[in-house]
């Protein structure tokens, strides 16, 4: 085996490695969480019509232009205009319209006295407070013109881009989809409930948490849940489930031992084998089989999560049209001595608590909050992972790392 590679290196290699997502239109209720794919002109204006931002009375400023607590205004209420009404008619000088919310400003009406300020009338109303031209009036256009860009292609379509999206008149939108992932586990010793273990078995945890977090992204995952660790039935696995797969993901039987089923088939199709200067997740491979690109990822849980995290999950975000690819890095003050291999950086699991204010008062922005470890750098330690919410980062010339010193810090949620 070469030269490790650096954490860097090898983060490229992956990231080259990916195809871009193909365009797909689908309804909007289901493009959350995806990445726009068009410019969204907007259909209409928003709002498109100016409306009442109060329930009350819509009248003209100047007809009611002296009315206080004291000396009310009092106007024959000709029209009721509720929210939707489509036909209303216009507002003759000296009436007023009762008005809902939302409901489209009459024509020779300028201002809008909210239903507080009034009696309630519905044949007359007494009008107690004067309203200046255009209060309580949202104006057409305020928000968005029709015709002009409302999204521009590449945002990251969250709950208001949707929402925007729909009130400008689409029912779909043109979206990055995911990529198809065929996660497959390598390893004779896995079993999958209920059946009991032996001695020697364990459950099957690892195509849990790929095809979970590789959902989450917005891709279709395939998962095998487990491979014996034998070169020709590991290749008719592949071969059968890989057919549709635009990327395919393993675990295991990439290390230095024997049975290392997913190096011993795939090395010679030309799958390059390699170290990379980091703890957990050393071993690691990737290239292409039959033209569709794989990456193997080491077998120990946390070697797997940590692998995601650091090569798949930015290369899979930048494939699926994303910007922002890398999670949040902030600085964070150790609770505890930590020591870490020279030469390799070490992704230790930690929890992060952000600076607390003093008192009530505000924080400032260079304040860093605080980081401990959760479980050792064992790469099995799956539970304390569970209780981590960071990856705490030990550069590889560190070896240790004192109580106060600043770290970096991966923020995971
Ligand atoms: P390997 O890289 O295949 O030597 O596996 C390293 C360690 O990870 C071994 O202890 C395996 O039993 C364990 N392991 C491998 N694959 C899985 C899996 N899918 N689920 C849980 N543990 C696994
Ligand atoms: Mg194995």
């Amino acid at each position: 085996m070469s030269q490790p590679l650096s954490v860097a290196e090898y983060k490229a290699t992956v990231a080259t490695l990916l195809p871009a997502a193909r365009t797909t239109t689908l309804p909007l209720e289901q493009c959350h969480g995806r990445v726009l794919a068009e410019d969204v002109t907007a259909g209409v204006s928003l709002p498109p019509f100016d409306n009442a931002a109060m329930d009350g009375y819509a009248a003209r400023a100047a007809d009611i232009a002296g009315a206080s607590e004291q000396s009310p205004v009092e106007l024959p209420v000709a029209a009721d205009i509720p929210a939707g009404r489509t036909d209303g008619p216009p507002l003759a000088p000296g009436t007023a319209h009762r008005i809902m919310t939302g409901a489209p400003i009459p024509d020779g009406a300028d201002t809008v006295v909210k239903v507080e300020d009034t009696d309630g009338g519905t044949e007359r109303v007494r009008l107690f407070a004067a309203a200046s031209s255009g209060n309580s009036v949202r104006r057409a256009g305020e928000d968005v013109t029709g015709g002009d860009v409302a999204l521009r292609e590449g945002t990251l379509l969250g709950a208001a881009q949707l929402g925007l999206a729909a009130a400008v008149g689409r029912a779909e939108l043109a979206v990055k989809a995911g990529l198809r992932v065929l996660v497959l586990s390598t390893g004779t010793e896995l079993v999958l409930p209920p059946e009991p273990l032996r001695h020697g078995q364990i459950y099957e945890s690892n195509s849990i948490m790929l095809a979970a977090a590789i959902r989450a992204l917005g891709c279709e995952v395939d998962v095998v849940r487990s491979v014996v660790d034998d070169v020709d039935t590991f290749r008719e696995t592949l071969a059968k489930h890989a057919e549709h797969a635009d990327l395919i993901v393993t675990s295991g039987g990439v290390s230095a031992g024997a049975y290392e089923v997913v190096k011993d088939a795939l090395t010679s199709e030309g799958v390059r084998f390699t170290k990379v200067a980091m703890q957990p997740g050393g071993p690691q491979g990737s290239g292409t089989v039959n033209g569709t690109p794989i990456v193997t990822l080491p077998g120990n849980p946390v070697s797997v999560l940590v692998s995601y995290e650091v090569f798949l999950r930015p290369a899979l975000l930048a494939a699926l049209g994303h910007v922002h690819v890398d999670r949040p890095v902030v600085r964070a003050r150790l609770l505890e001595r930590l020591v870490a291999p020279a030469g390799r950086r070490q992704f230790r699991r930690g929890f992060y608590s952000p600076p607390v204010a003093p008192g009530a008062g505000s924080v400032t922005g260079s304040v860093t909050g605080t980081v401990g470890p959760r479980g050792g750098p064992g790469s099995h330690l799956l539970a304390a992972f569970t209780q981590a919410n960071c990856l705490i980062v030990l550069p590889e010339d560190v070896i240790e790392m004192d109580e106060g010193a600043e770290v970096d810090v991966v923020l995971l949620s």
